[in-house]
Formats: C-alpha cells, sequence, structure tokens
C-alpha cells in the first residue's frame, strides 16, 4: 500500500522491470504526483487550460505556480499542439519539471491518432534529453477522457520509448509508466510480455 502524501521513491514491489538501452524501465501502479523523479509527463489538453484526470490531479498536488507558467506559455505560443510537449516546473511535486503534452483524442483510429500518441512519447522524450533529466513518468496518455483504446496504446507507449531509448544514448536513466488503476497496469505487464522488449 502507499502512504498518502508520501513521494514515491522507488518501484513498488513486484513491479516489472527491465532494462532498455542501459535506461531502467518500470512498470508501476501508482499516483503519478507522488513519483520522486525529475519530469512527471502530464496528459495535458492543447490549450493548456487544466482539467480533468491526472491534468486535474497534477494541479491540485502541485498548486498554483504550476498553472501560472501554463498561462505564460498560452501567451507565448498558444497553448500546445497535439503530439507536442512543453515543460514548466512542477510547484510543490516531488520533481523538478512537469512536461504537458497533448494526447490526440480518439476519433476511430483513421485520423492519425497512433502516429500522433507516438508523438506525445517520443516529444516528451526530446525534452528530457534537452533538459538533461536522468528519470521521468509517464502516464497512460489519451487513455481516460481521451477515450484511445487502451491495449493500443500501451503497444504504442512501451515501442515507442524502446525504439526511441535504443537510438538516443544519454543522461535519461529511468523511464516509470505509472497507472493510477490497476486494470490499466496489468494491461501494461501483459504488453511488456507479449511485446518480448
Ligand atoms: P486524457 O485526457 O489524455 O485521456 P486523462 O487524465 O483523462 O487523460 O487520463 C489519462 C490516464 O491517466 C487514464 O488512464 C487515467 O486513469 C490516468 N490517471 C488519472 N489520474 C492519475 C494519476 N494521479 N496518476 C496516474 N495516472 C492517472
Amino acid at each position: 500500500m502507499m502512504e498518502r502524501g508520501k513521494a514515491e521513491s522507488g518501484p513498488e514491489a513486484g513491479s516489472a522491470n527491465i532494462i532498455v538501452a542501459g535506461v531502467a524501465v518500470y512498470l508501476q501502479k501508482g499516483d503519478i504526483t507522488r513519483q520522486r523523479v525529475e519530469a512527471i509527463v502530464n496528459a495535458a489538453n492543447t490549450s493548456l487550460a487544466g482539467g480533468g484526470g491526472v491534468d486535474g490531479a497534477i494541479h491540485r498536488a502541485g498548486g498554483p505556480s504550476i498553472m501560472e507558467e501554463c498561462n505564460e506559455i498560452r501567451k507565448q505560443r498558444g497553448g500546445v499542439a497535439t503530439g507536442e510537449a512543453v515543460y514548466t516546473s512542477a510547484g510543490r511535486l516531488p520533481a523538478t519539471y512537469v512536461f504537458h503534452t497533448a494526447g490526440p483524442v480518439w476519433h476511430g483510429g483513421k485520423n492519425g491518432e497512433g502516429r500522433l500518441l507516438a508523438e506525445c512519447y517520443r516529444s516528451c522524450l526530446q525534452l528530457a534529453e534537452r533538459l538533461e533529466v536522468t528519470s521521468i513518468s509517464f502516464p497512460a496518455i489519451s487513455t481516460g477522457v481521451y477515450d484511445f483504446p487502451k491495449q493500443k496504446a500501451a503497444e504504442i507507449a512501451l515501442q515507442t520509448v524502446q525504439k526511441w531509448l535504443n537510438k538516443h544514448p544519454g543522461k535519461l536513466k529511468e523511464v516509470r509508466f505509472v497507472n493510477f488503476e490497476e486494470e490499466n497496469h496489468r494491461l501494461y505487464l501483459e504488453v511488456l510480455q507479449s511485446l518480448d522488449i
């Protein structure tokens, strides 16, 4: 069991864990706002206006400074396009940065949703590289109100990150896929096995 309010400094017992190109990859069940990593990824929307789900949880736990920085970004560049990522500091969260990426809304799969979801993961990893971040946590982007099929989303997440890590040796040493829901966490474990990464 997690203790409320306490930062999670490492993967919970029993979580799967693999090494990809020297980077430790953890699949965890938990709350992304509690992760003690340098960067946590927010499944934001294109206007960076805040919302429910993981977005709401990050702003609630991190405090108002994150939204103030989002407002600045909106003024400067109008928000973030689907598949892109921007960053702010992390307010009261144990992380240093929040990477805000806008996932695609699922409209049946024929509108580039898969490519755009992969782009979200790559954009965040590029930001991590640029900021010389050593550890990052991802939520299951687009699988909440954006309705992306969960299994397909898990496949894209794991495959995209694996490919990127293999091509970009750098400072990143730890990637966590953090799922709030048990069901989605199990799905990640199954997909990891079936992909044979
Ligand atoms: P989207 O709008 O991109 O679909 P959501 O926030 O609605 O984003 O959901 C994305 C995923 O994040 C969902 O699988 C949801 O269960 C999960 N989620 C919600 N809150 C948290 C949290 N605190 N930590 C980790 N995952 C979370």
